[in-house]
């Protein structure tokens, strides 16, 4: 079987790893050049779009921003999943709370704008600390703006006259003061078989993400059964096909959607070796009509992402069930280089590993590291 991936970087490439045992031969498209590209060593194969598409049993994304000319083209081949519909629910902001209020998924309270001197209407109906969001194109916190106070808000309103928010307007949502960022990560297949992996709990630095831990500690049966009821609204509602990533915040026994990947996710790469089955498995077994993997957790897991450096000694491998997964990008501030997994037995061994871990790497680079080995110790 084949699988055409949209997108050549990490996830394509996790994709293919993870579909070569399965027979599965993974595909990646370089959507700067349309070429066709060997997701590993990222060098082009000896075929054309087109022939890539005719060949393909399925055709996917690694990403939500890929063109919309290519998607119009994958769409028409009927082999897109997920359809091209749910993509551009996770790559426009407007559009994904449109679906989540049509839903009644509960979020963040917001309003979209439309033109920047209805900045001062927001700050009177969600108060005065607001996080302002492009509709389209951000992600690891790009593209956001904060406002915490009122005085900004003339500066900020100047600062927005400069964007076209005509044509790519700002979602403002009320800065939430939730206890913790989790995310489920779920499965359907084109069956319409349904699994979720239980909730991983999120540390972000600086609008990105730095360290999941899976399963979430302080876990009831009610809150994921809540993630899970969420996940299958959602999937089922959109006809999804294939991984998609649900980002949530805890607010005492609330969860709200922040926003939907519609993806595999970072916060979902600890599977790899805390799950039974990885949600790249899943992903390429959902979109290919197979029977969908057990979504079960082996045992405490976390995943730590390797962001802006690459200068650490690989010693580190000598913390079992420490694996180590290496991009092979070249290295730029706020780049995603690679990550580490870690499963243990309990909790306090996986806080004493990720206190080993600290000592290969530069902690700089790593700033939740130590907290969260502490906490779980
Ligand atoms: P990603 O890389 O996950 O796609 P993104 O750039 O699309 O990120 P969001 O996930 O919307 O952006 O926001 C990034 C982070 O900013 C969140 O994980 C959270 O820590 C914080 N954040 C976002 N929205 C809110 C909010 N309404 N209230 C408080 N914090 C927020
Ligand atoms: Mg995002
Ligand atoms: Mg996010």
């Amino acid at each position: 079987m084949r699988v055409v991936v949209y997108g050549a970087g990490q996830l394509a490439q996790m994709m293919y790893l993870a579909g070569s045992p399965l027979g599965i031969e993974v595909q990646a498209v370089d959507v700067n050049n349309d070429s066709v590209v060997h997701p590993v060593s990222k060098t082009p194969l000896d075929t054309t779009l087109a022939q890539a598409l005719e060949s393909a049993d399925a055709l996917t994304v690694e990403f939500e921003h890929v063109p919309e000319r290519l998607l119009d083209e994958a769409a028409k081949t009927g082999k897109l999943m997920p359809d091209i519909a749910s993509i551009l629910v996770g790559a426009d902001r407007v559009r994904e709370k449109k679906l989540l209020d049509s839903m009644q998924v509960p979020n963040c309270e917001h309003r979209i704008v439309t033109h920047p001197d209805q900045l001062a209407d927001c700050v009177d109906a969600l108060g005065d600390k607001l996080i302002l969001k492009a509709s389209r194109d951000g992600y690891d916190g790009y593209g956001q703006w904060r406002l915490t106070d009122k005085a900004d808000l003339p500066k900020l309103t100047q600062a927005m006259s400069q964007l076209n928010l005509a044509e790519v307007p700002l979602v403002v949502e009320k800065m939430m003061a939730f206890d913790r960022e989790l995310s489920l990560i779920g499965v359907r297949n084109k069956q319409g078989d349904i699994r979720t992996y239980p909730l991983a709990e999120n540390l972000h630095h600086q609008g990105q993400l730095h360290v999941s831990v899976a399963p979430a500690t302080q876990v009831d049966d009610e809150l994921q059964r809540k993630a899970h009821d969420i996940f299958v609204k959602l999937a089922e509602g959109m006809d999804y096909v294939g991984v998609l990533a649900v980002e949530l915040f805890q607010c005492g026994d609330t969860l709200l959607v922040n926003e939907l990947a519609p993806r595999v996710h970072n916060s979902g790469h600890w599977t790899q070796s805390g799950a039974v089955t990885s949600q790249f498995e899943n992903h390429l077994r959902a979109v290919c009509g197979l029977p969908l993997g057990d979504t079960s957790a082996i045992g405490p897991s976390a995943m730590v992402n390797i962001i802006g450096c690459s200068s650490f000694s690989r010693e580190l491998l000598s913390i079992d069930g420490s694996h180590l997964h290496w991009y092979g990008k070249s290295v730029r501030e706020k780049r995603k280089m690679g990550h580490i997994n870690v499963t243990a037995k309990s909790y306090v061994e996986l806080g004493e590993k990720l206190e080993q871990l600290g000592q290969f790497l530069p902690l700089s680079f790593f700033p939740k590291l130590v907290d969260e080995a502490q906490r779980l110790k």
